[in-house]
């Protein structure tokens, strides 16, 4: 049975009270019965705000980052236990903009994911290169060091994971991979998979990097890419709604 495409969207740290109801009404309104599954990862104080949102829609939530502790004297940070009480059901790690401004590293990462499994939470595990490392010839020895802490970490619980492919030079910056490009990294990083469980075809490896309504369908259609993770395009809901229908 092939499994459902996951879209998920990535508000970064944009919203408002007012903002977010009308976004997540509208999102709501035209998701109908959608073939794929859909989530928005929203920041943190909204976490409860959407959550009531949501109620009674196909609409799952998510956080952006989740702490490695599972709780105590970490001032600023926020544990998956805590993020299970408001419903969450993703959280992202290890996203670029975190492993950059954060200084994350992917010990960090690999940790978190295990955090937000450990409470019932699916990590989406943000994987990527930089111009530079893309330029130099080094695209799969990095995601592949990247996915290699987390499964390590993780064991055998990797298969619930969701692998997020995002070129740190697609992101935000209207820069696409091509879907060959694309296609040619998840069939890496399934390759990983496969060797670290038997159950690497039900792990979805999403697309993430200036995906939006016309570029979604010619990434999605390819072989290895399970859906996507969308920033910029998921904060306005008729594009956002666009890049769903296309997951079929
Ligand atoms: C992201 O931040 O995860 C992302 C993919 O952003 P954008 O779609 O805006 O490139």
């Amino acid at each position: 049975m092939t499994k459902k495409k996951l879209i998920a969207g990535n508000w970064k740290m944009n919203g408002s009270l007012a903002a977010n109801d009308a976004l997540v009404r509208a999102i709501a309104k035209g998701l109908g019965d959608a073939a794929c599954q859909v989530a928005v990862c929203v920041p943190a104080p909204y976490l409860a705000q959407v959550q009531m949102l949501r109620a009674g829609c196909a609409l799952e939530l998510g956080a952006q980052d989740v702490s490695q502790h599972a709780e105590g004297a970490y001032t600023g940070e926020v544990s998956a236990a805590m993020l299970r009480e408001f419903g969450v059901r993703f959280a992202i790690v290890g996203h670029s903009e975190r492993r950059q401004y954060h200084g994350e590293s992917d010990a960090l990462v690999a940790d978190k994911a295990k955090a937000a499994l450990a409470c019932g939470i699916t990590p989406i595990v943000c994987v990527g290169e930089t111009l530079a490392e893309r330029e130099a010839g080094r695209t799969e020895e990095v995601v592949k060091r990247q996915l290699a802490a987390v499964i390590h970490a993780n064991g055998h619980c990797i298969s619930e994971i969701v692998v997020a492919y995002e070129p740190v030079w697609a992101i935000g910056t209207g820069r696409t991979a091509t879907p060959d490009q694309a296609q040619q990294v998840h069939a890496v990083l399934r390759a990983q998979l496969k060797a670290a469980t038997p159950h690497a075809d039900r792990v979805h490896i999403l697309y993430g990097g200036s995906m939006n309504a016309a570029n979604a369908a010619s990434l999605l259609a390819c072989a290895d890419i399970d859906g996507g993770l969308v920033g910029g395009a998921s904060l306005k809901a008729a594009d956002f709604l666009q890049i769903i229908a296309a997951a079929r």
